[in-house]
Parts: C-alpha cells; sequence; structure tokens
C-alpha cells in the first residue's frame, strides 16, 4: 500500500493523515523530511465519476455488502477454514513460501506463524474523499508485508513489524469499534498474509452486526486464484500498481520481478469482480476498483507505461489515483535516482499523458497541476 495524500476535509471533520494517525497509535517513530508535500492542505478531487462504460451496474441505496449473503449461506465460514489450513503450506502471496505457519514458521512477509499482529485501528481521514465522507475510513492496519519496498514510509510496521497480537475475535472488535464510531467503510491495509485471519474475523463480526462496505487496501501484487476467494467479500478493491517494469520493482522490492505482470492480471480480475468505483448521492464510493500510482522520481516512463496499460485494458472511467506525494524514506537514500521528491514537470507530465488517452476518473494534487 501507499501512503494517501492529506484530505482537506471540507465538512469540517477532524483531520488526520496517515503518518499523524499512525502517529497517534504509537506506531511510526518521529522522522523528518516531510516537507512540501505534508505541509500544506491539499486541494485534490478525482476529475469526474462519470457514467461508466463497463458492465459495472448503477449503485443502489440502501447498501448491502455482499459478504452477509455468503454468511447466511455458510460460505464466508468456509472460504474462511479453507484459507487457514492452507496456512500449512503458506502460498497466499506470489512469494509462495510453502512454510507451516500453523507449525509458527516464518515466510519471507515474517508474519509470526499463525499469529496475527495489528499496529493500529482508527478512523483515518487522509485517504481518498469517497472512502473518508464524514466518519472517517475505518482503517486496520497489519503488520508485516511480502513485498518490502525499499522507500517504505511505514517501513517500522511493514519491515520490523511493529505491532500487537490480536486474536480472531479481537480484530471482529476492532470492525465493530470502527463501524460503532462512525465509519463508512473497514479499510484493510496489506491485508494479503493475514486472509485467513480477516476471513474468520469478519464471519464472527457478521454475527455481531457489521455491515460495512470492505475495502482491500493492497500493493496490487496479488495471485488470482486468492483474489477468486474473495469474489463476493470485498467492496472495493484498493490496490497500488507500483511498477511497470519487472527489473524495477526487482530491484527496489527485493526481487519482486514478477510484480508488472501478477498486478496486470490482478487489476483485470478486481474490475470484473466489482467494477467502476462510482459514488452513490451522499458522495460515498461503497463498491468498485481505485487504483493508486505513486509517481516516483526519475521512473516516469515506467509511470507512463502504467498509465498507457490501464486506458488500453481497462474501462476509460476507472478511478485513478496519481500520487505526488513521495519523498524519501527508510532505504531510499541508497539509491540516488530515488533521493529526492518528484518535480512538477515529472507530475504533469504523467497527468497529461493519462489525460490525453482519455482516462476521465482521474483523483489528482491541484497543488501541482497548471495544466
Ligand atoms: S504470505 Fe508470507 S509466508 Fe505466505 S507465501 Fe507470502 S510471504 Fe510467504
Amino acid at each position: 500500500m501507499n501512503i494517501a495524500t492529506p484530505d482537506p476535509n471540507p465538512r469540517g471533520a477532524p483531520t488526520l493523515t496517515r503518518r499523524q494517525f499512525l502517529q497517534q497509535t504509537g506506531a511510526l517513530a518521529l522522522c523528518t523530511g516531510l516537507g512540501r508535500f505534508f505541509a500544506a492542505s491539499v486541494s485534490r478531487a478525482a476529475e469526474s465519476h462519470a457514467t461508466p462504460s463497463s458492465t459495472a451496474s448503477p449503485p443502489t441505496f440502501p447498501f448491502k455488502p455482499a459478504y452477509l449473503a455468503l454468511h447466511e449461506q455458510g460460505i464466508l465460514r468456509l472460504r474462511a477454514d479453507t484459507l487457514w489450513d492452507s496456512l500449512a503450506h503458506c502460498q497466499l502471496c506470489p512469494r509462495q513460501c510453502g512454510v507451516n505457519r500453523l507449525l509458527g514458521k516464518q515466510g519471507f512477509c515474517r508474519a509470526p506463524g499463525a499469529d496475527l499482529i495489528v499496529s493500529s485501528a482508527l478512523p483515518h481521514f487522509g485517504e481518498e474523499r469517497p472512502l473518508v465522507g464524514k466518519g472517517g475510513s475505518g482503517t486496520i492496519f497489519f503488520s508485516h508485508c511480502n513485498l518490502r519496498c525499499v522507500f517504505c514510509q511505514n517501513w517500522e510496521i511493514s519491515h520490523l513489524g511493529r505491532g500487537t497480537r490480536r486474536s480472531i475475535s479481537e480484530l471482529a472488535d476492532l470492525m465493530l469499534s470502527l463501524q460503532t464510531r462512525g465509519c463508512h467503510n473497514i479499510n484493510l491495509v496489506t491485508p494479503t498474509h493475514y486472509l485467513p485471519h480477516i476471513l474468520k474475523a469478519l464471519d464472527l463480526g457478521v454475527s455481531r452486526g457489521l455491515q460495512l462496505p470492505i475495502v482491500y487496501n493492497t500493493c496490487g501484487w496479488e495471485k488470482i486464484d486468492l483474489l477468486k476467494q474473495l469474489e463476493g467479500i470485498v467492496d472495493i478493491y484498493l490496490p497500488d500498481f507500483k511498477y511497470g517494469d519487472g527489473e524495477t520493482a526487482a530491484k527496489y522490492s527485493a526481487g519482486a520481478r514478477s510484480y508488472p505482470e501478477i498486478t496486470k492480471a490482478a487489476l483485470l480480475e478486481m474490475n470484473r469482480q466489482v467494477g467502476i468505483a462510482q459514488p452513490h448521492a451522499d458522495g460515498l464510493i461503497r463498491r468498485g476498483l481505485i487504483i493508486r500510482h505513486l509517481i516516483m522520481p526519475n521512473l516516469i516512463n515506467d509511470s507512463i507505461a502504467i498509465v498507457e496499460w490501464i486506458a488500453a485494458q481497462l474501462p476509460l472511467d476507472t478511478y485513478l489515483n496519481l500520487m505526488s506525494q513521495y519523498h524519501p524514506a527508510y532505504k531510499a537514500f541508497d539509491y540516488p535516482e530515488l533521493s529526492r521528491r518528484l518535480t512538477l514537470k515529472e507530475y504533469e507530465k504523467v497527468v497529461a499523458r493519462a489525460r490525453e488517452l482519455g482516462l476521465r476518473n482521474l483523483d489528482l494534487d491541484r497543488r501541482w497541476l497548471t495544466l
């Protein structure tokens, strides 16, 4: 997952950037150099939420998450149990370690066997505006990560695994507490390696009254067979599309050369399942695909390849958040090309190409735009 941009929060609700959010929970150590990206309030919004050109159905209201029916049919529990059993030879993600997590073994992600570590759970006001509304996005940060990018801005959580051990029942209660606090969705950040725990907690949460849409907030590097297990459970897919080039992915994300190929297939599957992200009359999105792309310094050609692929392979009104807030963090200073922020020229070049291609549901950082 990427870091979302601070939200302008025009309705006057308490504003909380993701970094502030993490600091409040003790999840993130103080660090310097946030600079201009986080110093000013942000003015950004999707350029349009036009009528979709895909097969997605228009939103209906009142909204009922699809997983309620799967719970009633017992399918949610069945899928949770199947995934739990698969921890005996874990292949949840493309690393495919095959370790027996039920016996306490750790794979590449460093998740501690079958234990669950949660960094924090709070209403978050720094996500995309249609996810935040008045009550915030009910964000649950999971510790550890299978991608492990050198520039990760949440490295204490993703690389070091900072967080608290939680039971399945406690995770269900965290979801319910976010619902009680008025959040509009349950936003699962970096969920893949804990998916069996999450589905078990979701099944339990539904029996206790949970009924919020589920946001699957992922690095995008997801196996198709796993995504098929999520059909009818996830309402909003919120994947990154980080790299268009395998060598770049391998260099900055611990050898993940397969990232572009696997992520492209994952995005097509996500779009098939949930379609275009369209807001309801209240401005909230409760179903659909929202893609994030963090534009990186000196990697503009990669960004352009990504927007070209999206324009060619997905509907032109696919919701695409072009993020500008990269700043060097963690080990980024070991890579001279990543040791600076983005320039205005770089950002505008990618935005111009996206517009030229006809992408018309762009979420842009308008502080940057002179076009
Ligand atoms: S989830 Fe973790 S243990 Fe399982 S395959 Fe991925 S990296 Fe390996």
